[in-house]
């Protein structure tokens, strides 16, 4: 079923799944017209986020058919309204997660839009004209200028894509923890996969030392010599996590899948803080003991404001940190869909949205 919203007159090419089985088939729908406030974007790229996988598939129970995923798109300006100023045709942009949000509650006005109560997501969401939101599988994008992202000259657009998801939501934590601006101090990363990955990178800018905690033994060598990790830990290797009790400062937890959070716990410190922002559809396991043993701290984060977005891209800017990916072919989506729930990338499939346009 497309949307039949009265101002919805643009017709787009995109790819969608149209049902839990995971498929994603092309799908042709209808985008608003570029409002005062709104910039037009040509989709260049966008990156296959873990989370497209759980909405493919409906994993947490929330998904409206026909989904449109992807939420690390970058592009390039090609409209812009007669309210914005600071972006102009041709501009290279970005869009993460968030489409809409009420302007006017408190995390609204604090630029943490992430936590508005009425937070509308790229893709999934539900607009303010009522039309469901389609996400950046697709060739073009009418975005409300406060969600969209300069990216810097120097960012190649097809690895700076992922940074409008998995960079943020590890960037926004780490910086609200104040592990970025302490030097030495060790780091945790859980998980080797997109989140994870851009994290080791962001701990070895600013000075962490930094331990991946990973269930892929054939991941160490690439996180030690690719991605600069100091220490590398297989959570089923009883030895290793034994070794490493009470040496962690912080730990992300980036697990897309159920585990238990106890042995996890155990590598922090007295005090430490274990921020937790993967997504299971299942409760993870969380034993007592190593929370009151330790005084450890758990905290949740999801993504990052607009304003904590442009500043972490023009971080990633200044410290050229981009994401590894495989960029692949709009053909090759259910194969790499596949393969992300295999546990086989390194580290974030990147769609190249022209690549098929002939076939479009
Ligand atoms: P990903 O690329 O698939 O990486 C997840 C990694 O977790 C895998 O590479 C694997 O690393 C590890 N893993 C997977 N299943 C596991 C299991 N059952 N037990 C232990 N380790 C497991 O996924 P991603 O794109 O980074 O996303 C990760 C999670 O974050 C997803 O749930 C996603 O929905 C969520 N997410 C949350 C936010 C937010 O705002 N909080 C934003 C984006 C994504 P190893 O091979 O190293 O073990
Ligand atoms: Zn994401």
């Amino acid at each position: 079923m497309t949307q039949t919203t009265p101002n919805h007159t643009q017709t787009v090419a995109g790819w969608a799944a149209h049902d839990s089985s995971g498929h994603i088939s092309p799908f042709v729908f209808k985008r608003r017209e570029n409002g005062i406030d709104d910039v037009t974007i040509k989709i260049l790229y966008c990156g296959m986020c873990h989370t497209d996988l759980h909405h493919i598939r409906n994993d947490w129970g929330i998904t409206m058919y026909p989904v449109v995923p992807g939420h690390e798109i970058t592009g390039e300006i090609t409209k812009v309204g007669s309210n914005v100023s600071g972006f102009k045709v041709g501009d290279k942009v970005g869009v993460g997660c968030l489409t809409a949000s009420c302007l006017k509650c408190e995390f609204c006005m604090d630029s943490q839009e992430n936590y508005c109560d009425n937070v509308q997501f790229t893709y999934n969401g539900v607009f303010w004209d009522g039309s469901i939101t389609y996400g950046g599988y697709s060739e073009m994008l009418v975005a409300n200028k406060r969600y969209v992202v300069k990216i810097p000259d120097s960012l190649p657009l097809d690895a700076a894509a992922p940074l409008l998801c998995a960079g943020i939501t590890v960037f926004s934590p780490m910086k609200r923890h104040n592990m970025l601006q302490q030097p030495g101090k060790k780091l945790g990363v859980v998980g080797l996969g997109g989140l994870g990955h851009v994290a080791v990178k962001f701990g070895k800018a600013f000075g962490l030392h930094v331990t991946v905690i990973s269930t892929s033994p054939s991941k160490e060598t690439e996180a030690r010599e690719r991605l600069g990790a100091d220490d590398f830990l297989v959570s089923s290797n009883n030895e290793q996590m034994q070794a490493g009790k009470r040496s962690l400062d912080f730990i992300v937890d980036t697990v897309s899948g159920r585990h238990n959070l106890g042995p996890l716990l155990e590598l922090l410190k007295v005090s430490g803080t274990l921020v937790f922002v993967g997504a299971p559809d299942k409760p993870v396991e969380l034993p007592a003991f190593p929370l009151i043993f330790g005084q450890r701290v758990i905290s949740g984060s999801m993504i990052g404001g607009m304003k904590e977005t442009q500043e972490m891209m023009d971080l990633c800017g200044k410290h050229n940190i981009t994401c590894d990916i495989e960029l692949i072919k709009p053909d090759y989506i259910n194969t790499a869909l596949e393969r992300l729930t295999r546990n086989d990338v390194r580290y974030r499939f990147v769609i190249d949205i022209t690549a098929n346009e002939s076939k479009l």
